[in-house]
């Protein structure tokens, strides 16, 4: 096999597939080549899903966030158009690009079989004057739930699209970066060497740490950023039926009034199921939901999470939010759950309260005591937001609404890139939620694209 590439994507997630279209549909005249830890798309499949075992294994890779799709592919594929969460790509870009570069990757998903899929809207919902009546405030978003199971087959069609442009290779690691004369030479884990001209770098959360050392090595500024720390919330799906079944997704923030810290909701998923997945060895937990009525659970699910961003001379975020999920891996080998009557009487939760809990869990976790693990300040934020959203969505703070921790949103360290997400080393790009800039499918899909018609005007 001929080695020698014009360009080497790095990641096959959410921001190099959408490159990976993008040069596809410009038909770009670029030999390109990309790389993934990750497994195909038809080989992704959590063990847990089959049933072969009943707790996280730890798999290598981890086929949740690895693999063609990247962290995506499972995910329930809700797509936030909004400039106002899910990364900062607006700065970068403009507003207006952002905007429309998102209505795009809207646009190619809903053209791959996505079109019966719905797209919701907060900007008509008697909701947001809800919510402030009670100190909440909802944030203005368009998104559009395709749910796991159309999600995988919009990417396996997306797949079969580029893959006569793009050559992929699986289950492969990049390890180190060098240049020299204006071309890049990357190496593997299997010992193999390949060059570019152009390197994109789309690794994700899972490569954040491996983001880092290139750009420490090449001299790229890095900037430390927040971590997230909270706790996945599940709850029977009536309690919030009349938000979820008006705008799908509601991205809540609070304020609260102990500490003034913020604290929002993430990641709404109605009748969706709990998982577990795997960062680099450590576990915490998401969630996602199917489309399809009959894969549906009883129970809607959405993390509540504080942020945290350090200061002088502790900078590294995502270190403090690690060992907060290895206590919690510690304690309970895995996940922890509880319930939230138990958490503020003070006591863990024991599989014998768990089998009088009404709410029936969807992901197999360890009873236990979530104030063990979670520093009081978090906590105490948490148990008051809980209490702030049973106002809008009454029964949230009932004994057995379950809480499953933790739920840690890593932020990669901030990349130094300039509007064409170019790094100071030339023809070195960082594109998705590795480069600390985009924290959502959409963003990150969207990066890809840019990133995608910058080359092809290069290559022309
Ligand atoms: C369960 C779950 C549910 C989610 N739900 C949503 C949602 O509904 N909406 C939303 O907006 N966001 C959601 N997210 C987050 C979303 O998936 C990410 O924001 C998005 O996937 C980021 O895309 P990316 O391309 O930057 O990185 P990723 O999708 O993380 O892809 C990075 C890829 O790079 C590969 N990689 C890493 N390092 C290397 C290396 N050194 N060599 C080779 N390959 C490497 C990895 O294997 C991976 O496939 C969810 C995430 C999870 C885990």
């Amino acid at each position: 096999m001929n080695k020698d590439y014009d360009i080497i994507i790095v990641g096959a997630g959410a921001s190099g597939v959408f490159a990976s279209y993008e040069f596809t549909k410009l038909n770009i005249d670029a030999k390109i080549l990309m790389i993934d830890s990750g497994n195909p798309i038809e080989k992704r499949i959590c063990p847990i899903k089959t049933g072969k075992v009943p707790n996280c294994i730890s798999c290598v890779p981890c086929n949740i966030m690895n693999g063609f799709g990247g962290a995506g592919t499972l995910s329930d594929g809700k797509y936030n158009i909004t400039n106002n969460f899910g990364g900062d790509l607006h700065n970068f870009v403009g507003n207006e690009e952002a905007i429309e570069l998102m209505e795009y990757v809207d646009s190619v998903l809903c053209d791959f079989d996505g079109q019966e899929s719905k797209l919701y809207s907060t900007a008509s919902t008697n909701l947001k004057t809800v919510a402030l009546q009670n100190n909440l405030h909802l944030l203005d978003a368009k998104v559009r739930h395709f749910g796991t199971d159309r999600n995988i087959e919009i990417l396996k069609k997306m797949c079969s699209y580029i893959e006569d442009k793009v050559e992929m290779i699986w289950r492969t690691t990049v390890d180190t970066v060098e240049k020299k004369d204006d071309i890049f030479t990357i190496t593997t884990d299997k010992g193999e060497s390949y060059t570019c001209k152009d390197l994109i770098l789309s690794a994700g959360r899972s490569g954040s740490k491996w983001i880092s050392k290139i750009c420490e090595q090449e001299n790229v500024n890095l900037q430390s950023n927040k971590v997230d720390i909270g706790v996945r919330v599940e709850v029977p799906a009536e309690v919030f039926k009349h938000i979820t079944d008006e705008v799908y997704e509601s991205k809540i923030v609070y304020q609260t009034q102990q500490y003034n810290d913020l604290v929002r909701t993430f990641c709404m998923n109605p009748y969706g199921e709990v998982v577990a997945e795997n960062t680099n060895g450590i576990i915490t937990v998401n969630g996602h939901a199917y489309a399809d009525p009959e894969l549906q659970s009883e129970n809607t699910n959405f993390a509540l999470l504080v942020s945290n961003t350090f200061t002088e001379p502790f900078r590294d975020s995502n270190e403090y939010g690690e060992s907060i999920a290895k206590l919690s891996n510690m304690l309970g080998g895995g996940v922890l759950l509880q319930r939230f009557g138990d958490l503020i009487k003070g006591r863990r939760s024991s599989e014998r309260r768990m089998k009088k809990c009404f709410t029936r869990p969807t992901l197999k976790a360890t009873a236990g005591d979530l104030s063990l693990v979670i520093p009081k300040r978090q906590l105490d934020d948490i148990i008051e937001m809980i209490y702030a959203l049973d106002k809008i969505a009454p029964g949230m703070a009932n004994e057995d609404t379950l809480l499953y921790g933790v739920e840690v949103k890593f932020y990669n360290s901030r990349v130094e890139v300039s509007e064409n997400l170019e790094t100071s080393v030339k023809g070195m790009y960082c594109v998705g939620d590795g480069s600390g800039v985009t924290h959502s499918l959409s963003q990150a899909s969207a990066s890809g694209i840019h990133i995608a018609r910058i080359l092809n005007r290069k290559y022309k």
